[in-house]
């Protein structure tokens, strides 16, 4: 078992890291207070190639080995102070560019994977709506045939990147089959198609530089040739893309608790109290001792994860348990982080509060931990301990 990067992956890590620091969230805390989507920062991850990292040269991307994108997905997360601008990345990579990649025909992948790999379009995954949250199979977003065609009638909510989106995955009901599972399809949805409004921007509390928004689709025309996979494939093809996002979209929240534990020692070293820096307290030093076997469990199990993909392997378990596992391990990390600098924890201008507010979105997308908590039983053999029998 080798558990050394390579001399690449190494300098890829390094020169990640130099660039994020330099070049991105310069402004992240007035963006955060005002709720604004960082285009120049978006341009300027596109110039660096992080949009296509994962994606074949032969689609404009760079073509990372997934362990790669993974260890480049952590630099970022740890030199980028705008996590918000990291989960807009992820939102593009993993909850769009991913399906054209994994299920796209190579027409879909020429049209759409090389613009969104340039970023000049922005994507997002539609699935979410305002009746249909953790039970994505009761959705009622429908997509019916028309002509060569589908006409698309439904409301979809809390899409992130929604209000600046231009390339939506969306899955929609095609059918009233017996098995739910067989109901579903998956289209790509261009923003300039007739009927798609963008029709309102949710502010939410934490990752406020990625905007949220509600996208309605009224009678939008979908030509065939923008269907996902085949007709009642939605679900599968949702399923397979899922161990994806619940594994490399938290790699950045590895790097995040890295940049956290180095904030925490810097204070408890240099803040003193009682004629002695704070970290000779054993009630401040633990805590970061714990953020750092958090931090290390974390990688490892991501990292095991990247190396199953290149290997090709199914790692469903596995991103299942990293999904929970790094999402409450950040959150635990920024509370501690919190604690420990005492009343500039607290202080906005600080960026220590961001950190936990955007660190508490992590147990709820990308499906929410309490329902990964029931796929894991139900995948350790534990039956009908996910009531609802879907996967979110
Ligand atoms: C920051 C953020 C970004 C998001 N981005 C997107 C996006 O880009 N696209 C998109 O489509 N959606 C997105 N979502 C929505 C997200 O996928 C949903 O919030 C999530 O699936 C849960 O659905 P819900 O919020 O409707 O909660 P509900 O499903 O109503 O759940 C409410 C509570 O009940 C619990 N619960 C529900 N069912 C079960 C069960 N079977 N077993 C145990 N507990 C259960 C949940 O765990 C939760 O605690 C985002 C959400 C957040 C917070």
């Amino acid at each position: 078992m080798d558990f050394e990067l390579t001399v690449e992956q190494r300098a890829l890590r390094k020169e990640v890291i130099a660039f994020a620091q330099q070049e991105l969230g310069r402004d992240a805390a007035a963006d955060d207070r005002e709720g604004r989507f960082p285009r120049e920062d978006w341009r300027r991850c596109a110039e660096f190639g992080v949009l296509g990292w994962p994606v074949p040269e032969e689609y404009g991307g760079r073509g990372f080995d997934p362990l790669t994108t993974i260890v480049a997905l952590e630099a970022l997360g740890y030199g980028c102070r705008d996590n918000g601008l990291v989960f807009a990345v992820n939102n593009h990579l993993w909850g769009c560019a991913i399906y054209l990649l994994l299920h796209g025909t190579e027409e879909q992948k020429q049209r759409y994977l090389r613009p969104l790999s340039a970023g000049t379009l922005i994507g997002a995954h539609a699935l979410s709506e305002p009746e249909a949250g953790s039970d994505v199979l009761s959705m009622t977003t429908t997509a019916e045939r028309d002509g060569d065609g589908y006409r698309l009638h439904g409301t979809k909510c809390f899409i992130s990147n929604g209000p600046v989106a231009d390339v939506f995955v969306v899955l929609a009901r095609t059918g009233d089959g017996a098995r739910a599972q067989d109901q579903l399809s998956a289209f790509v949805v261009t923003s300039d198609m007739p009927g798609v409004v963008k029709a309102r921007e949710l502010p939410k509390m934490g990752l406020r530089t990625t905007p949220m928004g509600v996208v309605e689709f009224d009678g939008t025309p979908v030509p065939a040739a923008n269907l996902l996979g085949r007709e009642g494939a939605g679900y599968p093809v949702f399923t397979s893309t899922i161990e994806w996002e619940r594994s490399f979209m938290f790699a950045p929240q590895v790097g995040a608790m890295e940049r956290i534990l180095e904030t925490s020692v810097q204070q408890a070293n240099s803040r003193e109290q009682f004629g002695r820096t704070i970290g000779t307290f054993q009630a401040v030093s633990h805590p970061i001792a714990d953020m750092k076997i958090r931090l290390e469990l974390a990688r490892t199990l991501l990292y095991r994860i990247g190396w199953m993909k290149r290997e090709g392997r199914l790692a469903l378990l596995e991103a299942t348990m990293a999904k929970i596992f790094i999402s409450e391990s950040l959150v635990q990390t920024a509370m501690g982080a919190v604690e420990v600098h005492g009343a500039r924890g607290y202080l906005t201008d600080d960026g220590i509060e961001r950190e936990l507010r955007d660190a508490l979105g992590g147990p709820i997308y990308a499906g929410t931990n309490a329902v990964q908590r029931g796929i894991l039983a139900e995948l350790l053999g534990v039956r009908g301990a996910l009531s609802s029998g879907g996967p979110r």
